[in-house]
């Protein structure tokens, strides 16, 4: 089986998972003054606060597009060429970038680490837990083009059957391939 190969891919990809973590951990100093932020509960939650300008930080999550591709019933994976999960095999997924479409996100993120172009064809579903920051937007996808090649953060791109693909790293997976199996979702 051959997926088309016509068009080479563009470089460069995010990896949703190294910022799994609340990011209240990650901020020192307010935005605004620069003084150095305390904890102080707002409404029930601590929140980063600036006791000398009282500017309360408040954070966005993180949004991720997640592709699942096939091709008859075989699906494209990519093997993880960085932390966390090295080695390891997932969907084609990054951040989606601010004022981003989240549908150009996904296709960016495929291109990015298979060289493959895609046509989205079902919104499977959006995946989010409690104390987990990133937030998935999962999406169906067939391949239309490109020249498949291994991203720069990914080290090898491979096609498993739908029912004997690797196991997987992630908290959503298995209920992200049940929904797809499923065809749960909204049809683009
Ligand atoms: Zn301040």
């Amino acid at each position: 089986m051959k997926w088309p190969r016509n068009c080479a891919g563009a470089l460069g990809s995010r990896n949703y998972t190294q910022r799994m973590l609340h990011p209240r951990t990650e901020t020192v100093y307010c935005r605004h003054c620069g003084a150095t932020l305390s904890e102080k509960a707002i409404e029930g939650t601590p929140r980063p606060y600036c006791s000398k300008c009282g500017h309360i930080e408040f954070f966005d999550p993180k949004v991720a597009a997640v592709v699942v591709t096939s091709l008859h019933d075989m699906v494209l994976m990519v093997r993880r060429g960085v932390q966390p999960a090295l080695g390891q095999w997932s969907f084609p997924s990054g951040y989606v970038d601010r004022a981003e479409a989240v549908e150009d996100a996904a296709r960016r993120e495929v291109m990015e680490e298979t060289g493959l172009e895609v046509r989205l064809t079902r919104l499977v579903g959006v995946y989010s837990r409690t104390g987990i920051s990133v937030i998935l937007v999962v999406f169906d996808a067939v391949v239309t083009g490109g020249q498949e090649r291994a991203g720069h953060d990914v080290q090898e791109v491979g096609r498993f059957h739908k029912d004997d693909l690797p196991g997987m790293p992630f908290p959503h997976d298995r209920r992200i391939l049940a929904d797809w199996r499923a065809g749960r979702g909204r049809d683009l």
